[in-house]
């Protein structure tokens, strides 16, 4: 990797990916810049070199699959900063920039005294990509706790700002990943976290752990803990065996079709929606065609939790979407049902 200065843009060259994402994968940048804030961006976008050629936005890496080297120039958002905006009546409003660690943003609110993020301890990645794909875990998704965000075109550079309906969220799904996919930089986001504070405990998991823990009062922290030796039991650390969490999204089919599946494997795992419909647990059906400890090349599905493929060491990205793939055939001969990637492959 060299660095050089370009007018203002501190731009490094032939910059190594693997290190900066969690999968592990091998993958060079050809230019990667930093970006700390709105006028980074704006600089960046003037740079006769690099401001009209493609662009792609990096967080913290833990949720793409790269299976070529990124000719595009990386912006690597390290957009920093945490306080409270706002001590309203209902809510407590928290502003955070977007290149903070998302557990490092949960530690510091439940430390600063506005609880309300807890259930979604320990997820990788940072802030400003927590929108991208409406993160959720345990019980609540970041559309719960959300206010509005702060975001720079990667266009025009004008700064804007959006409200959860323009975000338009959805399982693991906004805006970011539709009309916006590509198109802005995410630079700060708020969060509304509703006073009185109230536990979400209707997770199975966290249930049981409010059962055994008895008649007392539960506490944000508490759950934060209960949360965090969950994840740490069930999900393999990154730091020890490359991943991206769950690779596909738990498939959503209609009443018929959960009744037709169920007539066939009566015990399949669901979960009824609000509207109607059902939702599949992946990992259920991914273990059910006998994908759990497999691989293919160095690319395999990790023996604890087959929702989630794992770096057997020295894997590249078209092993991990070969694997992907097969998974994807055997799912859908078996069962007729589509399984979708939740990270973004490159
Ligand atoms: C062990 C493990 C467990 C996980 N558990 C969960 C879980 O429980 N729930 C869950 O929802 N997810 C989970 N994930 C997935 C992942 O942590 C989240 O999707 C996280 O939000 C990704 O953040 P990141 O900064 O690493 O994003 P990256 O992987 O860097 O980027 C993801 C996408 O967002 C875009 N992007 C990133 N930052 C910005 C920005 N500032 N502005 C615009 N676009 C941006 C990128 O271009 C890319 O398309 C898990 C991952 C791992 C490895």
């Amino acid at each position: 990797m060299s660095a050089s200065s370009h007018q203002s843009t501190q731009v490094e060259k032939d910059v190594n990916l693997k290190p900066l994402n969690t999968f592990g994968l091998p993958c060079t940048a050809e230019t990667l810049v930093r970006i700390h804030s709105d006028s980074d961006v704006r600089r960046l976008l003037d740079d006769p070199s690099l401001g009209a050629g493609p662009k792609w936005v990096l967080g913290g890496g833990s949720n793409v699959v790269l299976t070529q080297n990124i000719k595009a120039c990386v912006l690597k958002v390290e957009v920093k900063g945490m306080r409270c905006v706002a001590t309203r009546d209902d809510a407590w409003i928290i502003e955070i920039g977007a290149g903070e660690s998302w557990h490092a943003a949960v530690q510091w609110s439940l430390a600063q005294g506005f609880p309300g993020l807890e259930n979604m301890a320990l997820i990788p990645g940072t802030v400003g990509a927590a929108p991208v794909q409406n993160i959720g875990a345990y019980g609540l998704e970041l559309k719960d706790r959300f206010d509005s965000l702060d975001a720079v075109d990667l266009i025009t550079g004008r700064s804007f700002t959006l409200n959860g309906e323009q975000c338009d969220f959805g399982y693991r799904y906004s805006v970011f990943k539709g009309p916006l996919a590509g198109k802005c930089v995410i630079t700060r986001v708020r969060f509304k976290l509703p006073r009185p504070w109230q536990p979400v405990l209707g997770y199975h998991d966290l249930a049981r752990k409010a059962q055994e823990s008895g008649p007392v009062a539960v506490t944000a922290d508490q759950i934060f803990e209960w949360v965090c030796d969950i994840r740490r039991s069930k999900l393999p650390d990154p730091s020890e065996i490359g991943n991206a969490g769950s690779f596909f999204k738990n498939p959503v089919v209609t009443e018929e079709q959960c009744k037709d599946i169920i007539g066939r494997d009566p015990e399949i795992v669901h979960y009824p929606m609000a509207d109607g419909s059902f939702k599949l647990a992946a990992g259920w059906l991914i273990d059910a065609c006998g994908w759990k400890g497999k691989s293919i090349g160095q690319a395999g599905v990790y023996e604890k939790q087959a929702l989630v493929l794992v770096n057997r060491g020295g894997a590249n990205g078209q092993e991990v979407v070969t694997l992907a793939k097969a998974i994807q055939e055997s799912v859908y001969g078996r069962f007729g049902i589509r399984l979708e990637p939740e990270p973004v492959v490159i």
